[in-house]
Parts: structure tokens; sequence; C-alpha cells
């Protein structure tokens, strides 16, 4: 396993360690069964926001660049902006890692948090190395990150 301490050099490439983590959640015996109702990316109806380091705002943002944006658009349902018109998240294989994790009551519940805990730490331990401040909610944090280049 790939952790953190052991990277050379995360700046060069700090979607290789998010990738490795984003991987290592998909290995996880945490069956889940997701109909794709979108339902969490309703934050208003979800009552939440995924919060994301910044080692996942930089490899989300790389998803909304692959897609032609280079800016964030708000939806108009006031869902997430990167949910597009026709119901689909637009940057699935880039989605982060609270995206990866929560799941509605329908689907099988939230991740408990000791399943995926080492990865949180991983997550965070990225962010520190990239001059982080922590997580922000989505929407700032990929802004942020495409404003960057
Ligand atoms: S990034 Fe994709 S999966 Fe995550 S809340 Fe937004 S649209 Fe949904």
């Amino acid at each position: 396993m790939l952790t953190p301490r052991r990277m050379k050099n995360p700046k060069a490439d700090p979607h290789i360690e998010i990738k490795a983590i984003y991987a290592e959640v998909e290995r996880r015996p945490l069956p889940r069964q997701c109909a794709m109702r979108t339902g969490c990316c309703h934050f208003r109806l979800a009552g939440h926001t995924p919060l994301l380091t910044r080692g996942e705002a930089l490899y989300a943002a790389q998803g909304v660049r692959a897609s032609g944006r280079k800016a964030l658009k708000p939806h108009p349902d006031g869902a997430c902006p990167l949910l597009g018109r026709d119901g689909r998240c637009t940057i699935y294989t880039h989605r982060p890692f609270g995206c990866r994790t929560h799941f509605c009551a329908e689907a099988g519940g939230m991740y408990p948090r000791k399943h995926v805990a080492d990865l949180i730490q991983r997550l965070e331990a990225l962010d520190e190395q990239l001059g982080g401040s922590g997580s922000r909610p989505l929407e700032a944090a990929v802004s942020a990150a495409l404003a960057e280049k």
C-alpha cells in the first residue's frame, strides 16, 4: 500500500495517491446497492454537502477540465454543480471520497467511519503535504482548485 509518508514527491503528482485511495475504497467489502437516484447529490434534500480535502479537489478539478469546463455553474435545483442535466455525475470517475462512501438508506447507508478511517487519514495527510487547510465544501474546494491554473 502506498502511504503518503512513502511517497517520494506527492506534490509532483498528488493524483497518484488520490487514485490509490479511491481504488482502495472500491476493494473494501462493503456491499451497497446504489440505484443512481442521486438523492445524495441534491444537497438541500440530503441535508449535507460533501467536504473535500485539497487532493480530492485537485483531482475533481481535473475531471471538470476533462469535461471541457473551466468553472462551476450553480445547478438550477440547488444540487451539486457537478450533477448533469441528465441526472448523472459529470465527473463520475473523479468524484470525491464522500461520494464514494456516503450512500442513502435505500442503498445501504453510509460507510461506517471505522471501515475507512485509515483512508481518511491518508486524505488528511495528503492535504497537509499539499498545503491545504482541511476539508472544504465541494463547490468552494473545486472552484478554488480550478482557479489555480
Ligand atoms: S460530485 Fe458527482 S456524485 Fe458527488 S455529489 Fe456531485 S454530482 Fe453527486
